[in-house]
């Protein structure tokens, strides 16, 4: 049995400080049971604890490592950064250089603003679409999850879902108020809002391809549909890919679907570990944005150049192929564990897109935020318990995505679904 005794120690300690233990809610493993593990180390596809426990890892710090931990051209470039000096509050031209190399692969993004988590870009993004249009309301989709800005903390996923929370105090009930929810992938409630509503609606922000209920990818229609009301009431349209950005493709879910959208946010990969969130689209609408307009944007480490050479170092590495290699491996490991709960008789639905992917324990189908809520949650805590015995590392709830790094190799998968089979067996066996 793996003993984590540092951890628990580690994670007592840390409760004195910071409520929770933690800094983001979903890493203090309350709805599994037991303590989060405390990190020491990464490199490639494993992690290892401070009780010395090595993991093969899919959290991946919860998507943005798709080149696996401590990727050595990364680690070296950024080592060269840091020589250079950490930020300067002044123009550098790595930021120029990262947004012509993120335009070249998302060509909708004419323009773009460095930021430094996906909640600014989210933030921003949304007060743009406020401030270009005049108008106040907006639309978002009931279990995405767009950070934890006000006006998005309403029937939110990821954390927001794990802790059964609906709209989080403290949000205030106006802004609340200007958000509508409409449930994910239902076509009718979209039409029926912009009926409602279509002339006061700033805009629509959705994942695409939803990776804060599990993943859950939006329809061709759903997504259409939502790109031609927007058009037609002159709202904006904003594709939320600071998770299926350089993860659901290489070009993102917009280039799978072949919608563009107005706006659209990035995180995660974009930074390559390091804290980067970008918010970009049409020039148009774009150039609103502080000095060249008058809508408010500002950052004292936006665009840091630490930030931009962990972003540069990444995507310079990224490329079709790769990515045609990495969606095998998903495949072949989400087929491994299907194979692997069929044969133990749980009901099990698993998705994935691209480098994304997550286990429901549900028979599914699963397209919507009450499908994700009828899984077994109880099945899971226990069955979580089991994985990490056998070293495997996924995201501790059933409300988060998984990822696939370009480290992981054949061996990494076939452990795991080995894991998965053992861990099965263990909790049939309790
Ligand atoms: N949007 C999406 C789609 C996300 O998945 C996340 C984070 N999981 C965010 C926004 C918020 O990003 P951050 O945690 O960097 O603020």
């Amino acid at each position: 049995m793996k003993q984590f005794e540092n951890s628990k120690r580690a994670f007592a300690e840390a409760s004195e400080y910071m409520p929770g233990g933690v800094n983001s809610p979903v890493r203090a493993f309350k709805n599994v049971g037991g303590d989060p593990l405390f990190i020491e180390r990464g490199k490639g596809a494993h992690i290892e604890d401070i009780d010395h426990n090595v993991f093969i890892d899919y959290v991946l710090s919860w998507g943005p490592l798709i080149l696996g931990h401590a990727d050595d051209q990364v680690v070296a470039d950024l080592q060269a950064a840091t020589a250079k000096g950490t930020s300067y509050g002044a123009p550098t031209e790595l930021e120029t250089e990262l947004a012509k190399k993120i335009q070249s692969i998302v060509p909708s993004m004419e323009m773009m603003r460095m930021v430094s988590s996906g909640t600014e870009a989210t933030m921003s993004a949304i007060r743009l679409a406020r401030g270009y249009t005049h108008r106040e309301k907006i639309v978002k989709f009931i279990g995405n999850y767009h950070g934890h800005s006000d006006s998005l903390l309403v029937d939110a996923g990821s954390g927001v879902a794990t802790f059964n929370i609906n709209t989080s105090p403290g949000v205030p009930k106006d802004l609340a108020y200007d958000t509508l929810t409409v449930p994910y992938n239902d076509v009718e409630g979209v039409k029926a809002v912009f009926e409602a509503n279509g002339d006061d609606i700033a805009c629509a922000i959705v994942e695409p391809i939803a990776g804060n209920m599990g993943v859950i990818p939006g329809t061709q229609e759903f997504l259409q549909t939502l790109r031609d009301v927007t058009t037609a009431h002159g709202s904006v349209l904003i594709f939320d890919e600071v998770m299926s950005g350089f993860r659901a493709a290489y070009h993102g879910a917009q280039s799978l679907y072949g919608i563009t959208p107005d706006l659209t946010t990035l995180g995660k990969v974009v930074g390559g570990g390091l804290p980067v969130g970008v918010f970009g689209g049409r020039r148009d609408i774009m150039m609103n944005i502080t000095p060249a307009g008058n809508v408010y944007h500002a950052g004292t480490l936006s665009g840091n150049p630490l930030a931009m050479t962990g972003g540069l170092s990444t995507l310079a590495q990224l490329n079709e192929s790769l990515y045609a290699e990495m969606s095998a491996k998903t495949t072949r490991l989400v087929e491994g564990i299907k194979q692997a709960a069929d044969a133990h008789n749980v009901p099990v639905t698993v998705h994935h897109v691209g480098t994304m992917w997550s286990y429901f324990f549900n028979a599914g189908p699963v397209n919507n935020f009450d499908d994700v809520q009828a899984s077994d949650v109880a099945y899971f805590a226990k069955f979580y318990k089991q994985l990490l015995q056998q070293g495997i590392y996924t995201a501790p709830s059933q409300f988060e995505t998984n990822f696939m790094s370009s480290k992981h190799t054949d061996d990494d998968i076939q452990a795991t679904i080995n894991g998965f089979n053992a861990a099965f067996d263990a909790v049939e066996n309790e």
